[in-house]
């Protein structure tokens, strides 16, 4: 059960990573992402998620420099993006990132997607950057577990999360079960399904039944299910609801009615088809 904004998941090399964070993609550099990160920290958010795709690693770094919490309280991730991907390009692609984040070490770092006859080089590269200390943990994003396959063939540490779209319309269970089995934590993105599943009956029954809103109850179903969830808003009334969800726990029948939910419906590209 997980009690609190600061409960953690220990990944598969001992690192500790909480259960819940904030998304932050679309949320704009500057004041829009700064706030964002101030409203979450001082809710108690400790894990925030960015990307250099996102565009936004310097506000963040900046969020957090002026909060003033201590470094090790809080977990940052950031990812490659597509066409930094390859060996050197990745190395490059990390310092870049760490600088506009303004700090010593990222906590963890993901290949965004995996792109074909690129990803393996890419994840080499994010191994020696955790052999060399400058992140905490690694890991990947959007493989399937084809993808998984094939990197766990070719390279030596089994990625410590992989981070894939993940809601009550795309429920991933071959994935999920895949990566039970290989150690790799699975962490949801769009886990709001983008604000588009709040007039579904059964959410609302269960909303009801609680009172608790439709995303609330999405965010519990995660947790209860052992997913890692970033529902992203730049809204500060949204920041608090969403994390305000550790005060009730959905029955296992009530899970699967949500599991039952499951249309196999992305609203982000299939990474087959991402290049
Ligand atoms: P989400 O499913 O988190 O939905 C975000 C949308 O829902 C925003 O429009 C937000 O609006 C709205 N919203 C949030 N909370 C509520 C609420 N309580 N009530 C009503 N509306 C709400 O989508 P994202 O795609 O942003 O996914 C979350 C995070 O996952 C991203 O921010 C990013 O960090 C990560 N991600 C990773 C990807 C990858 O390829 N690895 C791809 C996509 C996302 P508002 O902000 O205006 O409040």
């Amino acid at each position: 059960m997980v009690h609190s904004l600061h409960d953690t998941v220990t990944l598969n090399n001992g690192v500790k990573m909480p259960w819940f964070g904030l998304g932050v993609y679309k949320a704009q550099d500057g004041k829009e992402v700064q706030q964002a990160v101030e409203t979450a920290l001082e809710v108690g958010y400790r894990s925030i998620d960015t990307a250099s795709f996102y565009q936004n690693e310097e506000g963040v770094g900046q969020s957090i420099k002026a909060s003033g919490l201590p470094r090790e309280s809080l977990f940052v991730t950031t990812k490659v993006w597509n066409d930094q991907q390859g060996y050197e390009e990745t190395l490059k692609a990390f310092e870049e990132s760490r600088k506009k984040l303004g700090l010593d070490y990222v906590d963890l770092y993901l290949v965004h997607w995996p792109i074909k006859g690129k990803y393996i080089e890419t994840y080499r590269a994010l191994e020696k950057l955790y052999q060399e200390g400058w992140v905490r943990a690694i890991g990947v994003s959007n493989f399937k577990e084809h993808h998984l396959d094939d990197l766990l063939s070719h390279t030596s540490i089994v990625p410590a999360v992989n981070q894939i779209e993940l809601h009550p319309r795309l429920t991933q269970e071959e994935v999920r079960a895949y990566c039970k089995e290989k150690g790799i934590q699975v962490e949801a993105w769009s886990p709001l399904m983008r604000a588009r599943l709040f007039e579904e009956p059964t959410l609302n029954q269960l909303a009801k039944k609680y009172g608790k809103t439709p995303a609330q109850i999405i965010l519990r179903w995660d947790l209860d299910r052992g997913i890692i969830t970033i529902p992203k808003s730049v809204t500060p009334s949204r920041i608090k609801e969403n994390a305000d969800v550790f005060d009730f726990r959905l029955t296992e029948d009530e899970l699967k009615l949500i599991d039952a939910l499951n249309q196999n419906e992305r609203t982000g590209m299939d990474p087959d088809k991402m290049s």
